[in-house]
């Protein structure tokens, strides 16, 4: 639980930053609902409507709301209630990927509460594959239409402004949201003469278009990086050997789509774990509804995040987000230093500097501090005076 007066000091940084932000409000403003929180609930309000971007900013600053959400869906009454008064007409795809979904080992060391740098990198890394090797591929949208906003805790949101896309109902969001997941790839349609006596093994090709092209392509990389990664995936060490050693020939053999080459006992389970790692994971319960639910609301990019002090901040294109340092790029408060008792166990890096662990009373930046204390591991005890 927060208390009471670092909540008020937190609202303070948060009026003045919106004071002096013009970059609010996403396109065709006038049609999107939007949704504010407080430090209780992500979203406590919601049904409201700005028609214009300096309307929102006097909103922002007058109620300094520490989360501000967004529709991705377009309406005609985007304040009209119940949401069938709304008049749907269409609505961005979006998806919302999260460090916590990516099962890291990491979290099993941290918790789900803390973001290391590895939650930081790997849910990066996730996003840069959602948009390299399915959106752009496979969808066939371009990167000038893939815009990336960092959450402002521990994911990326990937919007796609292809008018085409707007008009797509739940089932089709839910079809590429299946398709991302690996949900429905049957290894069987790859191997078409898999158990038929006298016939050579023909399977997917490296150039093959979706889901064989994958397969065979993260086949021949796992192949190539030897008998442990092999291994990893469930080929016993005799068999990783082997293929390790003819690893030239079999490679040409999968090239033209001949597989004879590649003999692997248990092929279900090995097929199903190189499915898992090339699957996009989103959560089941919360973040499908993102691309799937269109009255599902979103972070506004360019806000505070109300569990780290951190901005929402727009990334741009996937090319913008390697250099991307949320830790960094995104930190908002940065007005010289307070007074913290914090309790953490790991360090965390900020502005490019390491900080802590702390167990006790110690001066840090501003940015640091209200970082620990919204995600609840520090007291705010002397703050600069606004
Ligand atoms: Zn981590």
């Amino acid at each position: 639980m927060l208390d009471e007066q670092g909540i008020s000091f937190v609202k303070k940084l948060i009026s003045d930053y919106y004071r002096s932000s013009y970059r609010i409000g996403p396109d065709r403003m006038e049609q999107r609902e939007f949704g504010a929180g407080n430090f209780e609930r992500k979203i406590a309000f919601r049904h409201l409507s700005f028609p214009n971007s300096e309307e929102l900013r006097r909103y922002l600053v007058r109620e300094s709301p520490p989360y501000v959400s967004y529709s991705s869906s377009y309406y005609r009454f985007p304040a009209g209630r119940p949401m069938e008064a709304k008049g749907w007409l269409g609505a961005e795809l979006v998806f919302d990927l999260d460090a916590t979904d990516i099962n890291l080992p990491c979290q099993k060391t941290h918790g789900r509460g803390w973001v290391c740098r590895n939650c930081l990198d790997s849910v990066k890394a996730e996003t840069i594959k959602l948009v390299d090797e399915f959106l752009i591929p496979d969808f066939g949208f371009s990167s000038g239409e893939i815009s990336i906003n960092f959450s402002g805790n521990r994911g990326y949101h990937v919007h796609v402004s292809d008018k085409a896309t707007y008009s797509l109902n739940s089932a089709e969001r839910k079809e590429i949201t299946d398709y991302i997941a690996g949900i429905g790839v049957e290894m069987q349609e790859f191997f078409p003469t898999l158990g038929m006596r006298g016939k050579s093994l023909t399977g997917p090709k490296p150039s093959d278009k979706g889901w064989a092209g994958k397969m065979a392509r993260h086949f021949l990389a796992i192949m190539d990086k030897g008998t442990d990664a092999m291994m990893e995936l469930g080929i016993d060490r005799q068999t990783a050997n082997m293929i390790y050693k003819k690893r030239a020939l079999i490679q040409l053999g999968i090239n033209s789509g001949n597989w004879d080459m590649a003999y692997i006992k248990n092929k279900a389970d090995f097929w199903k774990r190189i499915l898992e790692n090339l699957t996009i994971k989103q959560s089941d319960r919360i973040d499908r509804n993102v691309t799937n639910d269109t009255s599902h609301l979103i972070r506004l990019p360019n806000t505070i995040h109300g569990e780290t002090g951190l901005v929402a901040k727009v990334v741009g294109r996937v090319s913008d987000l390697e250099r991307f340092d949320p830790m960094k790029d995104a930190i908002a408060f940065r007005r010289g230093e307070m007074k913290i008792s914090a309790n953490t166990n790991f360090e965390i890096y900020m502005n490019g500097l390491r900080f802590g662990p702390y167990g006790g009373r110690i001066n840090v930046p501003e940015y640091v501090g209200i970082y620990l204390y919204l995600k609840g591991y520090a007291k705010l005890l002397e703050m600069p005076i606004p």
